[in-house]
Protein backbone atom coordinates (compact mmCIF):
# COMPACT_ATOMS: atom_id res chain seq x y z
CA UNK A 1 0.00 0.00 0.00
CA UNK A 2 1.33 3.62 -0.83
CA UNK A 3 -0.43 7.41 -0.54
CA UNK A 4 -0.58 9.30 -3.75
CA UNK A 5 -2.45 11.78 -4.93
CA UNK A 6 -3.63 11.36 -8.34
CA UNK A 7 -4.39 14.14 -10.81
CA UNK A 8 -6.88 13.90 -13.44
CA UNK A 9 -6.49 16.51 -16.68
CA UNK A 10 -9.29 18.32 -18.47
CA UNK A 11 -9.07 19.65 -22.02
CA UNK A 12 -5.31 18.32 -22.16
CA UNK A 13 -7.39 15.45 -22.85
CA UNK A 14 -9.06 16.56 -25.64
CA UNK A 15 -5.80 17.56 -27.68
CA UNK A 16 -3.87 15.23 -30.43
CA UNK A 17 -1.18 12.79 -28.91
CA UNK A 18 1.44 14.45 -29.48
CA UNK A 19 0.68 17.59 -27.82
CA UNK A 20 -1.39 15.80 -24.92
CA UNK A 21 2.19 13.76 -24.34
CA UNK A 22 4.09 17.52 -24.30
CA UNK A 23 1.33 19.12 -21.46
CA UNK A 24 1.83 16.15 -19.83
CA UNK A 25 5.41 16.08 -19.45
CA UNK A 26 5.48 19.92 -18.95
CA UNK A 27 2.72 19.24 -15.60
CA UNK A 28 4.73 16.39 -14.53
CA UNK A 29 8.08 18.47 -14.17
CA UNK A 30 6.12 21.11 -12.59
CA UNK A 31 4.75 18.74 -10.30
CA UNK A 32 8.06 17.32 -9.17
CA UNK A 33 9.32 20.52 -8.27
CA UNK A 34 6.55 21.11 -6.43
CA UNK A 35 6.95 17.95 -4.76
CA UNK A 36 10.75 17.79 -4.76
CA UNK A 37 11.95 14.29 -3.72
CA UNK A 38 8.62 12.66 -4.53
CA UNK A 39 8.43 10.48 -7.38
CA UNK A 40 5.65 11.47 -10.24
CA UNK A 41 4.51 8.77 -12.79
CA UNK A 42 2.46 9.26 -16.30
CA UNK A 43 0.01 6.58 -15.93
CA UNK A 44 -2.87 6.98 -19.09
CA UNK A 45 -5.18 9.56 -17.96
CA UNK A 46 -3.62 10.05 -14.36
CA UNK A 47 -0.76 11.85 -12.93
CA UNK A 48 0.33 10.15 -10.08
CA UNK A 49 2.22 11.38 -6.98
CA UNK A 50 3.38 9.37 -4.98
CA UNK A 51 3.64 11.56 -1.58
CA UNK A 52 1.84 11.78 2.23
CA UNK A 53 -0.75 13.77 1.66
CA UNK A 54 0.30 16.86 3.79
CA UNK A 55 0.63 18.85 1.04
CA UNK A 56 -1.85 17.77 -0.86
CA UNK A 57 -3.87 21.72 -1.69
CA UNK A 58 -0.95 22.56 -3.66
CA UNK A 59 -2.05 20.97 -6.40
CA UNK A 60 -5.03 23.08 -6.65
CA UNK A 61 -3.20 26.37 -8.10
CA UNK A 62 -1.71 23.93 -10.56
CA UNK A 63 -3.60 25.16 -14.55
CA UNK A 64 -3.97 21.63 -16.19
CA UNK A 65 -5.50 19.96 -13.64
CA UNK A 66 -9.05 19.70 -13.13
CA UNK A 67 -9.59 17.17 -10.24
CA UNK A 68 -7.55 15.81 -8.09
CA UNK A 69 -7.08 12.89 -5.20
CA UNK A 70 -5.77 12.07 -1.82
CA UNK A 71 -5.23 8.22 -2.82
CA UNK A 72 -4.60 4.56 -1.77
CA UNK A 73 -2.59 2.67 -4.06
CA UNK A 74 -2.67 -1.17 -4.16
CA UNK A 75 -2.05 -4.08 -6.36
CA UNK A 76 -4.81 -5.46 -8.70
CA UNK A 77 -6.09 -8.28 -7.06
CA UNK A 78 -9.97 -8.05 -6.01
CA UNK A 79 -9.87 -9.39 -2.47
CA UNK A 80 -7.26 -6.66 -1.94
CA UNK A 81 -9.32 -4.06 -3.46
CA UNK A 82 -12.13 -5.10 -0.98
CA UNK A 83 -10.01 -4.90 2.11
CA UNK A 84 -9.11 -1.93 1.41
CA UNK A 85 -12.55 -0.37 0.45
CA UNK A 86 -13.94 -2.00 3.86
CA UNK A 87 -10.61 -0.25 5.90
CA UNK A 88 -11.56 3.10 4.53
CA UNK A 89 -14.87 3.02 5.43
CA UNK A 90 -14.16 1.57 8.72
CA UNK A 91 -11.82 4.47 9.64
CA UNK A 92 -14.78 7.24 8.18
CA UNK A 93 -17.02 5.42 10.73
CA UNK A 94 -14.49 5.56 13.81
CA UNK A 95 -14.15 9.46 13.26
CA UNK A 96 -17.84 10.36 12.09
CA UNK A 97 -21.69 9.18 12.53
CA UNK A 98 -22.43 7.96 9.15
CA UNK A 99 -24.69 6.05 7.84
CA UNK A 100 -24.65 5.17 3.97
CA UNK A 101 -21.79 4.96 1.22
CA UNK A 102 -21.56 4.65 -2.39
CA UNK A 103 -18.46 3.25 -4.28
CA UNK A 104 -17.63 4.31 -8.15
CA UNK A 105 -15.39 2.58 -9.85
CA UNK A 106 -13.47 3.87 -12.88
CA UNK A 107 -11.48 1.31 -15.16
CA UNK A 108 -9.23 3.22 -16.94
CA UNK A 109 -6.94 0.09 -17.64
CA UNK A 110 -9.00 -1.89 -19.85
CA UNK A 111 -7.72 -4.99 -19.60
CA UNK A 112 -8.36 -5.33 -16.31
CA UNK A 113 -10.90 -8.19 -16.59
CA UNK A 114 -13.76 -7.43 -14.72
CA UNK A 115 -15.91 -4.82 -15.24
CA UNK A 116 -16.57 -1.68 -13.08
CA UNK A 117 -20.27 -1.80 -12.24
CA UNK A 118 -18.93 -5.86 -11.62
CA UNK A 119 -16.65 -4.44 -9.36
CA UNK A 120 -18.93 -2.08 -7.93
CA UNK A 121 -21.08 -4.29 -7.15
CA UNK A 122 -18.71 -6.88 -5.21
CA UNK A 123 -17.29 -4.59 -3.49
CA UNK A 124 -20.30 -2.61 -2.31
CA UNK A 125 -21.58 -5.88 -0.97
CA UNK A 126 -18.39 -6.61 0.82
CA UNK A 127 -18.39 -3.20 2.57
CA UNK A 128 -22.26 -3.39 3.50
CA UNK A 129 -21.83 -6.72 5.37
CA UNK A 130 -18.85 -5.78 7.09
CA UNK A 131 -19.87 -2.45 8.16
CA UNK A 132 -24.11 -2.27 8.20
CA UNK A 133 -23.37 0.76 6.42
CA UNK A 134 -26.29 1.36 3.85
CA UNK A 135 -25.99 2.05 -0.29
CA UNK A 136 -27.45 5.32 -1.16
CA UNK A 137 -26.09 6.36 -4.72
CA UNK A 138 -27.36 9.64 -4.71
CA UNK A 139 -26.34 11.45 -1.32
CA UNK A 140 -23.65 8.81 0.48
CA UNK A 141 -22.09 10.10 3.72
CA UNK A 142 -19.31 8.28 2.67
CA UNK A 143 -18.21 7.73 -1.07
CA UNK A 144 -15.49 5.64 -2.27
CA UNK A 145 -13.87 6.03 -5.84
CA UNK A 146 -12.11 3.15 -7.46
CA UNK A 147 -9.65 3.95 -10.18
CA UNK A 148 -8.14 1.04 -12.05
CA UNK A 149 -4.94 2.05 -13.75
CA UNK A 150 -2.59 -0.20 -15.33
CA UNK A 151 0.00 0.10 -12.60
CA UNK A 152 -2.37 -0.46 -9.74
CA UNK A 153 -5.85 0.00 -8.10
CA UNK A 154 -6.37 3.55 -6.42
CA UNK A 155 -8.59 3.93 -3.66
CA UNK A 156 -9.82 7.57 -2.85
CA UNK A 157 -12.96 9.09 -0.79
CA UNK A 158 -12.44 13.40 -1.67
CA UNK A 159 -12.07 14.66 -4.83
CA UNK A 160 -10.72 18.66 -4.94
CA UNK A 161 -11.18 20.81 -8.09
CA UNK A 162 -8.29 21.92 -9.25
CA UNK A 163 -8.23 25.29 -11.44
CA UNK A 164 -8.60 23.23 -14.96
CA UNK A 165 -6.99 25.11 -18.44
CA UNK A 166 -3.22 24.61 -19.58
CA UNK A 167 0.11 24.21 -18.27
CA UNK A 168 1.72 27.42 -17.19
CA UNK A 169 4.19 28.04 -20.53
CA UNK A 170 2.60 25.83 -22.95
CA UNK A 171 1.31 29.35 -24.26
CA UNK A 172 4.68 31.33 -24.42
CA UNK A 173 4.54 34.09 -22.07
CA UNK A 174 3.41 38.13 -21.61
CA UNK A 175 3.39 40.62 -19.31
CA UNK A 176 1.03 41.74 -17.34
CA UNK A 177 0.36 45.29 -16.15
CA UNK A 178 -0.49 44.44 -12.31
CA UNK A 179 -1.53 47.44 -10.37
CA UNK A 180 -2.26 46.58 -6.45
CA UNK A 181 -6.07 46.84 -7.24
CA UNK A 182 -8.53 43.71 -8.01
CA UNK A 183 -8.59 43.64 -11.69
CA UNK A 184 -5.32 43.27 -12.59
CA UNK A 185 -4.29 39.86 -10.86
CA UNK A 186 -7.66 38.70 -12.36
CA UNK A 187 -6.61 39.33 -16.09
CA UNK A 188 -3.27 38.10 -15.14
CA UNK A 189 -4.91 34.78 -13.85
CA UNK A 190 -7.14 34.11 -16.28
CA UNK A 191 -4.02 33.89 -19.16
CA UNK A 192 -2.24 32.15 -16.50
CA UNK A 193 -4.89 29.18 -16.99
CA UNK A 194 -5.09 28.70 -20.60
CA UNK A 195 -1.35 28.34 -20.34
CA UNK A 196 0.53 31.82 -20.40
CA UNK A 197 3.98 31.94 -18.07
CA UNK A 198 3.41 35.79 -16.47
CA UNK A 199 5.74 38.64 -15.89
CA UNK A 200 4.33 41.17 -14.29
CA UNK A 201 5.12 44.73 -14.45
CA UNK A 202 4.41 47.43 -11.95
CA UNK A 203 4.52 50.94 -12.36
CA UNK A 204 5.28 52.14 -8.72
CA UNK A 205 3.78 55.72 -7.79
CA UNK A 206 3.01 54.58 -4.15
CA UNK A 207 4.72 52.57 -1.61
CA UNK A 208 1.23 50.89 -0.51
CA UNK A 209 0.27 50.07 -4.36
CA UNK A 210 3.59 48.86 -4.58
CA UNK A 211 3.81 46.61 -1.31
CA UNK A 212 0.30 45.20 -2.85
CA UNK A 213 1.67 44.59 -6.15
CA UNK A 214 4.66 42.34 -4.19
CA UNK A 215 2.36 40.56 -2.48
CA UNK A 216 0.39 39.42 -5.21
CA UNK A 217 3.33 38.60 -7.30
CA UNK A 218 4.32 36.11 -4.21
CA UNK A 219 0.93 34.60 -4.39
CA UNK A 220 1.21 34.25 -8.36
CA UNK A 221 4.44 32.00 -7.02
CA UNK A 222 1.74 29.56 -5.89
CA UNK A 223 0.43 29.24 -9.66
CA UNK A 224 3.60 28.90 -11.64
CA UNK A 225 7.10 29.44 -9.50
CA UNK A 226 8.28 30.83 -12.61
CA UNK A 227 6.53 34.20 -12.24
CA UNK A 228 8.54 37.14 -12.68
CA UNK A 229 7.79 40.52 -11.34
CA UNK A 230 9.18 43.96 -12.47
CA UNK A 231 9.34 47.25 -10.76
CA UNK A 232 9.00 50.14 -13.06
CA UNK A 233 9.51 53.73 -11.50
CA UNK A 234 6.53 55.88 -12.58
CA UNK A 235 6.69 59.35 -10.49
CA UNK A 236 8.97 61.28 -11.80
CA UNK A 237 7.44 60.56 -15.38
CA UNK A 238 3.99 61.29 -13.89
CA UNK A 239 5.54 64.89 -12.31
CA UNK A 240 7.41 65.79 -15.46
CA UNK A 241 3.77 64.80 -17.57
CA UNK A 242 1.64 67.07 -15.30
CA UNK A 243 3.85 70.11 -15.85
CA UNK A 244 3.65 69.59 -19.58
CA UNK A 245 -0.34 69.27 -19.34
CA UNK A 246 -0.82 71.66 -17.03
CA UNK A 247 1.13 74.25 -19.23
CA UNK A 248 -0.95 73.28 -22.22
CA UNK A 249 -4.23 73.33 -19.90
CA UNK A 250 -5.23 69.96 -20.95
CA UNK A 251 -4.56 67.95 -17.42
CA UNK A 252 -7.62 66.00 -17.30
CA UNK A 253 -5.48 63.75 -20.52
CA UNK A 254 -3.14 62.52 -17.68
CA UNK A 255 -4.76 58.98 -17.11
CA UNK A 256 -4.71 58.62 -21.12
CA UNK A 257 -1.04 59.71 -20.91
CA UNK A 258 0.39 57.72 -17.49
CA UNK A 259 -1.53 54.31 -19.55
CA UNK A 260 -0.10 54.95 -22.93
CA UNK A 261 3.08 55.25 -21.05
CA UNK A 262 2.37 51.78 -19.65
CA UNK A 263 1.57 50.30 -22.62
CA UNK A 264 4.60 51.56 -24.52
CA UNK A 265 7.13 50.64 -21.94
CA UNK A 266 5.77 47.16 -21.00
CA UNK A 267 5.92 46.44 -24.90
CA UNK A 268 9.41 47.23 -24.67
CA UNK A 269 9.73 44.72 -22.15
CA UNK A 270 7.69 42.26 -23.73
CA UNK A 271 9.68 42.38 -26.48
CA UNK A 272 13.07 41.90 -24.41
CA UNK A 273 12.06 39.02 -22.80
CA UNK A 274 10.66 37.45 -26.02
CA UNK A 275 7.17 37.54 -24.09
CA UNK A 276 4.35 37.58 -26.86
CA UNK A 277 1.42 39.92 -25.93
CA UNK A 278 0.42 42.54 -22.73
CA UNK A 279 -2.47 41.84 -20.33
CA UNK A 280 -4.29 44.53 -18.44
CA UNK A 281 -7.10 44.45 -16.11
CA UNK A 282 -9.29 46.48 -18.10
CA UNK A 283 -13.00 45.85 -18.24
CA UNK A 284 -15.33 48.31 -20.59
CA UNK A 285 -16.30 51.78 -18.92
CA UNK A 286 -14.85 50.66 -15.31
CA UNK A 287 -13.34 53.64 -15.41
CA UNK A 288 -12.11 57.04 -17.45
CA UNK A 289 -9.42 54.96 -18.94
CA UNK A 290 -11.38 52.39 -20.06
CA UNK A 291 -13.81 53.65 -22.21
CA UNK A 292 -14.05 52.40 -26.12
CA UNK A 293 -12.35 55.88 -27.54
CA UNK A 294 -9.32 55.88 -24.56
CA UNK A 295 -8.93 52.39 -25.00
CA UNK A 296 -8.65 52.94 -28.77
CA UNK A 297 -6.61 56.23 -28.45
CA UNK A 298 -4.01 54.69 -25.73
CA UNK A 299 -3.32 51.73 -27.90
CA UNK A 300 -2.66 54.06 -30.78
CA UNK A 301 0.49 53.38 -32.60
CA UNK A 302 1.00 50.37 -30.56
CA UNK A 303 1.52 47.59 -33.04
CA UNK A 304 1.85 44.55 -30.43
CA UNK A 305 -0.75 42.49 -29.20
CA UNK A 306 -2.80 43.79 -26.01
CA UNK A 307 -5.41 41.30 -24.27
CA UNK A 308 -7.99 42.63 -22.05
CA UNK A 309 -9.42 39.21 -20.33
CA UNK A 310 -11.91 41.15 -17.95
CA UNK A 311 -13.10 43.69 -21.44
CA UNK A 312 -16.61 42.28 -20.64
CA UNK A 313 -16.70 41.33 -17.21
CA UNK A 314 -19.11 43.01 -14.40
CA UNK A 315 -16.77 44.25 -11.07
CA UNK A 316 -18.87 41.54 -9.16
CA UNK A 317 -17.83 38.85 -11.44
CA UNK A 318 -14.94 39.69 -11.36
CA UNK A 319 -14.46 39.93 -7.51
CA UNK A 320 -15.49 36.57 -7.50
CA UNK A 321 -13.09 35.29 -9.51
CA UNK A 322 -10.11 37.28 -7.49
CA UNK A 323 -11.76 35.49 -4.14
CA UNK A 324 -11.60 32.27 -5.62
CA UNK A 325 -7.90 32.98 -6.31
CA UNK A 326 -7.24 34.21 -3.11
CA UNK A 327 -6.06 37.44 -4.33
CA UNK A 328 -9.27 39.61 -3.03
CA UNK A 329 -8.03 40.36 0.43
CA UNK A 330 -4.47 41.48 -0.31
CA UNK A 331 -6.22 43.43 -3.19
CA UNK A 332 -8.47 45.63 -0.67
CA UNK A 333 -6.04 45.48 2.51
CA UNK A 334 -5.57 49.13 1.66
CA UNK A 335 -6.52 51.38 -1.19
CA UNK A 336 -4.26 54.23 -1.85
CA UNK A 337 -6.06 57.05 -4.24
CA UNK A 338 -3.70 57.68 -7.13
CA UNK A 339 -2.58 61.35 -6.54
CA UNK A 340 -2.23 62.24 -9.89
CA UNK A 341 -5.99 61.75 -10.95
CA UNK A 342 -7.59 64.50 -11.90
CA UNK A 343 -10.89 66.37 -10.63
CA UNK A 344 -12.45 65.51 -13.71
CA UNK A 345 -10.94 63.13 -15.85
CA UNK A 346 -11.47 62.80 -20.03
CA UNK A 347 -13.62 59.96 -20.49
CA UNK A 348 -14.50 60.54 -24.73
CA UNK A 349 -10.65 61.49 -25.77
CA UNK A 350 -10.18 63.60 -28.58
CA UNK A 351 -7.89 61.74 -31.10
CA UNK A 352 -6.47 64.83 -32.75
CA UNK A 353 -5.93 66.50 -29.42
CA UNK A 354 -3.97 63.35 -28.33
CA UNK A 355 -1.83 63.03 -30.96
CA UNK A 356 -0.70 66.97 -30.54
CA UNK A 357 -0.41 66.37 -26.78
CA UNK A 358 1.77 63.29 -27.51
CA UNK A 359 4.32 64.94 -30.21
CA UNK A 360 5.10 67.66 -27.34
CA UNK A 361 5.32 65.25 -24.44
CA UNK A 362 7.40 62.80 -26.60
CA UNK A 363 9.98 65.29 -27.34
CA UNK A 364 9.90 66.51 -23.54
CA UNK A 365 10.12 63.03 -21.65
CA UNK A 366 11.48 60.20 -22.17
CA UNK A 367 9.25 57.04 -22.25
P1 LIG B 1 -7.04 47.43 -11.13
O1 LIG B 1 -8.14 46.98 -10.24
O2 LIG B 1 -6.40 46.33 -11.88
O3 LIG B 1 -6.09 48.33 -10.40
P2 LIG B 1 -8.49 49.67 -12.06
O4 LIG B 1 -9.92 49.38 -12.11
O5 LIG B 1 -7.96 50.38 -10.88
O6 LIG B 1 -7.72 48.30 -12.26
P3 LIG B 1 -7.04 51.41 -13.84
O7 LIG B 1 -6.35 52.10 -12.72
O8 LIG B 1 -7.63 52.22 -14.93
O9 LIG B 1 -8.19 50.44 -13.40
O10 LIG B 1 -6.03 50.43 -14.51
C1 LIG B 1 -6.34 49.68 -15.64
C2 LIG B 1 -5.25 48.65 -15.85
O11 LIG B 1 -3.99 49.31 -16.04
C3 LIG B 1 -5.05 47.78 -14.63
O12 LIG B 1 -5.93 46.70 -14.60
C4 LIG B 1 -3.62 47.34 -14.81
O13 LIG B 1 -3.53 46.30 -15.76
C5 LIG B 1 -2.98 48.59 -15.38
N1 LIG B 1 -2.41 49.40 -14.29
C6 LIG B 1 -2.99 50.40 -13.59
N2 LIG B 1 -2.13 50.91 -12.69
C7 LIG B 1 -0.99 50.22 -12.80
C8 LIG B 1 0.31 50.26 -12.17
N3 LIG B 1 0.56 51.12 -11.20
N4 LIG B 1 1.26 49.41 -12.59
C9 LIG B 1 1.00 48.53 -13.58
N5 LIG B 1 -0.18 48.43 -14.19
C10 LIG B 1 -1.16 49.25 -13.84
MG1 LIG C 1 -5.95 50.23 -9.97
Amino acid sequence: MEYTIICRFGEIGTKGRKAQNSMKRRLKEQIEKLFSGSKVEIVGGRLVVYTDWSNVKKISYLPGIVSFSPAIKIGHNLNEIEKTAVQLARDKQATQEIKSFAVRVKRLYLEYPIKSPDIERVVGGTIKDATNLNVDLKHPDLFIGIEILRNGTYLYTDKFTGVGGLPVGEQGSVVSLLSGGIDSPVAAFLMLKRGARIAFVHFATDKGEEEKARKLYEHFLLFDHKTKFILVPHNEYLDDLRKILKKCDKERYICVFCKRRMLNVAVRIAKKIKAEGVVTGDSLGQVASQTLRNIQIIQKNIDFPIYRPLIGLDKLEIEKIAIYIGTYDISISANSQCQFVPKYPIIKGNEEEVAKLSAVIDKEIET
